[in-house]
């Protein structure tokens, strides 16, 4: 669209594309009138987003310029559709009033609408942060910063692994990330980005310079230097965070003022979650709804203020694995969960309190209104009561809570002496300032209520000073008020009235006195209006000087709000206190479920115990028919080992937690709901995942892998998977493997650490009672059609799948399960014999039989292949 000959344009389009050239990444919204217009791609693409009707207007050229309007009055909610798709908009106004423009209306872009720099809170939702971050590379090294525009909290880190970084960007969750136009990513990370619904900006490379950045970090953050924040000359987060300020600097278009701190962080500070586990595990939306309800968040969530359920959602999504940090949290609540008195006394003060971070970036963006004061007033009062609640308490992040906490007495005093208590949102409505807080104020309000009044005295006055009886005093647009005298006493009118007008039966005057109480009545609406606005705009000013300490104060209450949660749903729910520190056990007693105990609670829930160790306790195998209860307790085992790590009380009787620094879980394809072609293809992804990054710190839940393919395949792969994970030099994680192979029960005493768990169910005749308790020992059968009888399948199809079952059991792999354990477990071990035969592990083969054993290379063959071989094998030994 930019090949097209200018010089044909008309002026107005001219104009059009010389703004819309400094904005090609963005939909131009173009001021014209009461309508936002967009023209040529921009206009396709947004009546195709918008679903508004697609038009076309002379431009000067041959063709007609696509074109789609808005109006100016609903704009805000074609933005908000178009941002939450992820396009960037620029809203280009009419600088100068068109009235006064000689020849075209200057127009400029004033405003620029990101999905990350979005401030309107409106569009916002009030529990989540909405992040907009930079990345980088310098180097080997990726950092990456990130921010909320809105409550000025940012933060950066360095990493070194691509994926570990794609990780971190998941768990962030960023709308928008900063790229450098220079292009210093590798093509693929950008893709496996973009394929995150982020949004991608790419960003003056000058930008992502060291010196640049130094220079906008010290101005910001208004330091000397930036060593006293702790970034070092020349680092990537340097870098990263200088151009993250620049973007939303000239993204917002104001004064940054209340960004105070950059948080550098040591991502290996927190556990790791990919993202497949924080949806298995159902951190703060379900898998199926995407609804807060159901999560481990709704749960946990008690919190009073919007600011502590931000918190407490980033703390859910970043559990800790440093053991101090994590004892100061759970210090911390075992103090309120002890104290019901403190508890309900600090709900009752954090419930009064407003969303502090979002009201002061409203007053940092400037749109904070009358009402916005005096919920910073209201919420200010309550401090002092929340300081003298805690500052007594040593346990725990008390002290630093209440250190952060200022009671910012001096700001309620502002507030307080110059606002009314219950003000209009505008200013411009009036009505706003105290009457005592400024003389003149309370001047103009005398001369508004009391106006008329005076009119009337002067009126009567008159009337008796001069006699007329006939004399009253009136208001027209032309003259203002004056005074009337009939015709017939015009006569008597005294010297000084000065006549203004006359008409057929009367005469019209004035007066100095008149004229000058005129001035004070009507001019005092006016005046109103003007002064409130400049006392408040003084008063916001006087404020904005401490926007630092009150968000400070934010972010203690923040997270005495989120720790305060913790306690109300500890005690509520009767968790305990675990014991968390470095070992490497994790040992439950009686552990539950947080979730699915709170969702069925008619039927009480079954606690289960579990005592996962390095040594005789490494690896579950968790057999039993489906619905027995396998999925939910190996989340439960997660759930209550991450709850451990966030510092809230767990669902158990008891509990010790070895600190753990991953949590991997995989759910098998046919449990997963995602739609994909290849649900195989992407499940062996994901166990790559697990097996290429697990440590034998991390704990691995495994739901049922290797269903997504045969049963050979399926076990085949299950088993290698266990033998990997447990055997030898293999990694030694922490693992529960729920599987409805029962083969693999086999392995318990030949591999260290396998042990064998079911869920118990009570037969009788054909039927089965979960009876949802963990036992030792594996499941023999899989129940399946006693649970397709339960679920309410016909009776003959239940009939004829038993009679089905009992013929194919016969050729069940069950007994091919010791030929298939010999070939693996003494490999390479055999011993020829003086029968001709050779000893091969226990049996005795023959040499042909021999030589083609030790020619097959499992690894090299496809599951077809491996069948075969497996038949031939099986056919041969059986001749023999
Ligand atoms: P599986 O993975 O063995 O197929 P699930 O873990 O999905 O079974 O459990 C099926 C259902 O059984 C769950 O949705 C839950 O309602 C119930 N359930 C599971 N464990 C328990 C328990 N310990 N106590 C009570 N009900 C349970």
């Amino acid at each position: 669209m930019m090949n097209i000959d200018r010089s044909k344009l008309t002026p107005m389009m001219r104009q059009y594309f010389e703004i819309k050239e400094n904005y090609m990444d963005y939909i131009l919204f173009y001021r014209l009138g009461d309508f936002y217009e967009m023209f040529f791609d921009d206009a396709v693409r947004a009546s195709r987003e918008l679903e508004i009707t697609l038009t076309a207007r002379n431009c000067g050229l041959e063709e007609k310029a696509p074109l789609c309007g808005v109006p100016y009055h609903a704009v805000d909610g074609y933005i908000k559709k178009l941002v939450d798709k992820g396009i960037k908009i620029a809203i280009c106004e009419q600088t100068e009033d068109p009235a006064l423009a000689k020849g075209l209306v200057k127009r400029e872009v004033v405003r620029i609408i990101t999905p990350g720099t979005i401030t309107d809170p409106e569009m916002l939702d009030e529990g989540n942060y909405n992040y907009v971050a930079s990345l980088t590379k310098l180097e080997n090294t990726y950092a990456i910063a990130y921010c909320d525009i809105t409550t000025g909290v940012m933060k950066t880190t360095e990493l070194h692994d691509p994926e570990k970084l794609i990780d971190e960007i998941i768990k962030i969750e960023p709308s928008e990330i900063v790229i450098s136009d220079k292009h210093t990513l590798a093509p693929d990370m950008i893709k496996t980005i973009e394929a995150q619904g982020i949004t991608l900006t790419p960003f003056m490379d000058h930008a992502f310079q060291p010196h640049a950045g130094k220079r906008i970090i010290e101005r910001v953050l208004n330091v000397f230097s930036i060593e006293s924040l702790g970034f070092a000359d020349d680092s990537a987060i340097l870098c990263a965070s200088g151009a993250l300020l620049a973007y939303v600097e000239e993204t917002a278009k104001v004064p940054l003022n209340h960004f105070n701190k950059i948080d550098i962080y040591n991502h290996s500070r927190f556990m790791v979650l990919d993202k497949f586990t924080r949806r298995n595990l159902e951190l703060v939306e379900t898998m199926r709804t995407k609804d807060k309800k159901g999560s481990l968040l709704w749960v946990l969530d008690k919190t009073c203020t919007a600011m502590g359920a931000r918190r407490l959602k980033a703390w859910v999504e970043e559990p800790l694995i440093d053991i101090e940090a994590i004892h100061k949290r759970l210090n911390t609540v075992e103090v309120l969960v002890d104290d019901l008195l403190l508890r309900s006394d600090l709900r009752t003060h954090l419930k009064q309190i407003y969303d502090l971070e979002r009201l002061t970036s409203k007053l940092v963006y400037g749109s904070i209104n009358p009402r916005d004061l005096v919920a910073l007033k209201q919420s200010i009062s309550v401090l002092p009561d929340i300081k003298g609640c805690i500052d007594t308490l040593e346990e725990g992040d008390f002290q630093t809570i209440n250190e952060d906490i200022d009671s910012l007495k001096d700001i309620y005093q502002l507030i307080d002496e110059s606002v009314v208590e219950e003000p209009p949102y505008s200013v411009k409505d009036g009505g706003v300032i105290k009457t005592d807080f400024h003389p003149e104020i309370a001047n103009l309000r005398d001369a508004i209520a009391n106006g008329k009044g005076w009119i009337l005295d002067i009126e009567s006055k008159e009337r008796e000073r001069t006699g007329i009886k006939t004399l009253k005093i009136g208001f027209n647009k032309v003259f203002g008020y004056y005074i009337e005298i009939s015709k017939g006493s015009s006569k008597n009118a005294p010297e000084e009235y000065i006549r203004k007008q006359t008409l057929a039966n009367a005469e019209r005057y004035i007066t100095p006195e008149l004229k000058q109480l005129e001035e004070t009545v009507l001019g005092a609406e006016e005046k109103i209006v003007r002064l409130e606005q400049e006392l408040f705009a003084q008063l916001k000013q006087n404020i904005m000087v401490h926007v630092d300490r009150i968000q400070t104060t934010a972010r203690a209450i923040a997270s005495l709000d989120a720790l305060l949660s913790f306690a109300e749903c500890s005690y509520r729910y009767g968790f305990v206190k675990p014991k968390v520190n470095n070992k490497d056990t994790i040992q439950i007693k009686n552990g539950r479920h947080p979730v699915i105990e709170r969702i069925f609670n008619e039927t009480p829930f079954v606690p289960n115990d579990t005592l996962l160790d390095q040594k005789a306790h490494k690896f579950y195998i968790i057999t039993g028919p489906n619905m027995a209860g396998k999925s939910t307790y190996l989340r439960q085992v997660a759930l209550i080992t991450l709850i451990a790590q966030i510092g809230c009380f767990v669902p158990a009787d008891k509990a010790e937690i070895g600190v753990v620094d991953r949590i991997f879980t995989r759910v098998g394809a046919s449990d997963d709901l995602s739609q994909g072609q290849s649900t195989f293809m992407v499940e062996m992804n994901e166990l790559a995942n697990i097996l290429n990054n697990a440590t034998s710190k991390s704990l691995i839940i495994l739901d049922e892998i290797g269903r997504g393919t045969s049963t050979y395949d399926g076990l085949s792969i299950a088993w290698s998977v266990v033998e990997y994970l447990s055997q030898g030099s293999g990694i030694h994680a922490k693992t529960m493997f729920a599987t409805h192979y029962h083969e693999l029960t086999e392995l318990e005493g030949k591999i260290d650490g396998v042990c064998n768990f079911r869920i118990a169910v009570k037969e009788s005749r054909d039927d089965i009672i979960f009876l949802r308790k963990i036992e030792r020992g594996g499941a023999n059968q899989s129940f399946g059609i006693q649970v397709a009888k339960l679920a309410g399948v016909p009776e003959p199809v239940i009939e004829r799948a038993k009679h089905i079952l009992s013929k194919l059991e016969v050729n069940d792999i069950n007994n091919n399960i010791q030929n298939l354990q010999g070939l693996e477990m003494e490999d390479g071990k055999a011993q020829p014999q003086t029968d001709g035969k050779v000893k091969y592990g226990d049996y005795s083969v023959s040499e042909g039989l021999y030589h083609y054993l030790s020619k097959l290379e499992v690894e090299q063959m496809t599951p077809i292949e491996a069948m075969n071989a497996l038949y031939n094998i099986i056919s041969q030994f059986k001749e023999k």
